[in-house]
């Protein structure tokens, strides 16, 4: 059977180039890059180019660090606890301002923050789904604010905050500003030189490249506390052995999406509309948030009467890939933070299904998905108790 997988905000296939481009570095330059001897010193200039690669596509000053670790829950924790630990725990700056739409690798953290003796406050979202700039010009204070870290493309909706706009006020503030930028890195142009901000991750498995490596943008001079202590890699900001192969799959495969940008807002978002225009064709459907505002490759939509988790276990049998929203919450439905902070009728909520397409998506693909949507619809409504 033909299996069409439109997951892509959860993880990405990896980029064919990319996983060419690694594999030397399990069979031929495998030395610990710290250690001194000829097997080593082999890995340091494709690190270099590595490095080069992710300044150069992310637009970062030469002044400024990027540190290659784990994945971007390290990244938001890292952040957030950094901030803690320098600022929160020594000042009288103590709130960290955030949303209610965030990841959970920010919301949890924030949560345990909170245990600790910040003050946490999180932003709802307008009628659009979006942060409001106004509303955090009302609560942000220039001697309480220590932190405010707004997510710059939403997992669930793909619904873009306005970040520019954000970092701006953050700045005028004297406040740090952070954002998680995975769902819009490689999706959308990120140009850092340009925004005043002091953070931003990213994770390499969501633009085709390998899974257990990201990336961490910080300002020169917005603090840095280590997460994980015990080694001098990356300059002691991040300790553990370097994952060369990672490392340097996550570069090409970030050079790789913004070479694709262009494509990705023609080709993936044409498919994108097309996918979405024929889900509203099916009566009492719903597709939350204006296509404008979103990333090129993502729907949430909902079924009237037909429950979100049924559907995906029929669109899987029927061979098509989708997602009832962040593959992290999966297990509690109800909880769904996009849906809360929307305040969507809870009877939606309970429906919602995400399409995330990919530049690896074809029309047959599409056309394939329509139709099982399509089927799939109308048989779980025939036996759903619902009216709608
Ligand atoms: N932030 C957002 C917005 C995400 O979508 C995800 C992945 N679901 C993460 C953070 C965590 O990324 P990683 O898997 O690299 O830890």
């Amino acid at each position: 059977m033909e299996r069409i997988y439109l997951d892509n905000n959860a993880t990405t296939m990896v980029d064919p180039r990319v996983r060419d481009l690694m594999d030397i570095f399990s069979v031929q330059f495998y030395g610990n890059p710290n250690s001194l001897h000829s097997f080593a010193s082999d890995t340091h200039p494709y690190m270099r180019e590595a490095l080069d690669r992710l300044y150069t596509n992310l637009n970062v000053n030469d002044d400024d660090d990027i540190i290659i670790n784990g994945c971007a829950t390290e990244g938001n924790n890292t952040v957030l606890k950094s901030v803690y630990f320098d600022l929160i725990a020594k000042s009288q700056k103590k709130q960290i301002i955030t949303t209610q739409i965030e990841h959970p690798s920010i919301s949890h953290t924030a949560e345990f923050l909170e245990s600790l003796g910040a003050e946490v406050v999180y932003l709802p979202v307008n009628e659009q789904g979006i942060v409001s700039v106004a509303d955090l010009k009302a609560i942000i204070d220039p001697d309480k604010t220590a932190l405010v870290s707004v997510m710059w493309a939403n997992n669930e909706t793909g619904l873009i905050n306005p970040i520019k706009e954000i970092a701006t006020l953050c700045r005028e503030n004297g406040v740090l500003f952070h954002t998680d930028a995975v769902q819009a890195v490689g999706k959308v142009k990120i140009d850092i030189s340009d925004i005043d901000l002091d953070y931003l991750t990213f994770s390499a498995h969501k633009f085709h490249g390998p899974k257990g490596v990201g990336g961490l943008y910080i300002k020169n001079g917005a603090p840095l506390i280590p997460l994980l202590h015990g080694g001098e890699q990356m300059g002691s900001k991040r300790s553990g052995t370097v994952n060369v192969a990672g490392m340097v799959g996550m570069a090409y495969a970030l050079e790789l999406a913004v070479e694709a940008l262009e494509f990705e807002d023609s080709k993936v978002r044409r498919l994108r509309d097309k996918l979405e225009d024929a889900i509203l064709a099916i009566p009492s459907t719903n597709v939350i948030g204006d296509r404008a505002y979103r990333t090129p490759n993502t729907i949430l939509a909902s079924f009237k009467g037909v429950e979100g988790e049924a559907m995906l276990w029929d669109l899987n049998r029927n061979g098509v890939a989708a997602s009832t929203g962040s593959a992290c919450s999966s297990e509690s439905l109800e909880s769904n933070p996009t849906f809360k902070a929307m305040k969507i009728d809870p009877e939606l909520a309970h429906t919602g299904i995400r399409f995330s397409l990919s530049r690896f998506t074809t029309e047959e693909e599409i056309d394939f998905t329509i139709d099982i949507i399509k089927k799939s619809v109308e048989r779980l409504r025939a036996i759903s108790t619902s009216e709608f």
